[in-house]
């Protein structure tokens, strides 16, 4: 059986990086490094989800318009329509989801509120960890 969003957050925490609409690119982009991470996810006043702010995003913004674009707010550059999961999410969809649309990350809402963030490097651990302990269940088998 998949392992689920749960299980991975259980070991991580639930902890989210965010940013407001109106942070500057060079801000964000300094929000990033600071935190090792690669994705802010973006929350309006209300601390809805308005969006999420990711590296690549930024890449293309500086592409595309040149350094002048790191005085520009993330909200001209960040994707809106925010694919988010949920704590009973298994890893296997996650991962399918990650590979046919193209992100790295994904936020998890519970109770229509932010509750954590998973990335492509927390799915490839899942995934190890998986396949290892199978690996170990039929070496065992074998033996046995
Ligand atoms: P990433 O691979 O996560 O750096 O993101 C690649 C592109 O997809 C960027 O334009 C992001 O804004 C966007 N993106 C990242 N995560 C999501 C998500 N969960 N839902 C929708 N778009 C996303």
């Amino acid at each position: 059986m998949s392992a689920t969003v749960r299980s991975i957050l259980e070991e991580k925490g639930r902890n989210v990086v965010t940013i407001g609409p109106d942070t500057t690119l060079a801000d964000a982009a300094r929000i990033l490094e600071e935190n090792h991470i690669g994705a802010a996810v973006v929350c309006d006043a209300r601390g809805q989800i308005a969006g999420i702010f990711t590296e690549r995003d930024l890449v293309r913004a500086i592409g595309r318009s040149g350094l002048i674009s790191l005085s520009q707010s993330v909200a001209a550059v960040m994707t809106k329509n925010v694919h988010r999961c949920s704590e009973e999410t298994t890893v296997n969809e996650l991962m399918e989801v990650m590979t046919g649309r193209r992100f790295r990350h994904v936020p998890v809402e519970k109770d229509g509120k932010l509750a954590g963030i998973i990335s492509i490097g927390d799915v490839v651990k899942s995934r190890i960890r998986d396949i290892e302990t199978e690996a170990e269940q039929i070496k065992a088998y074998i033996a046995g």
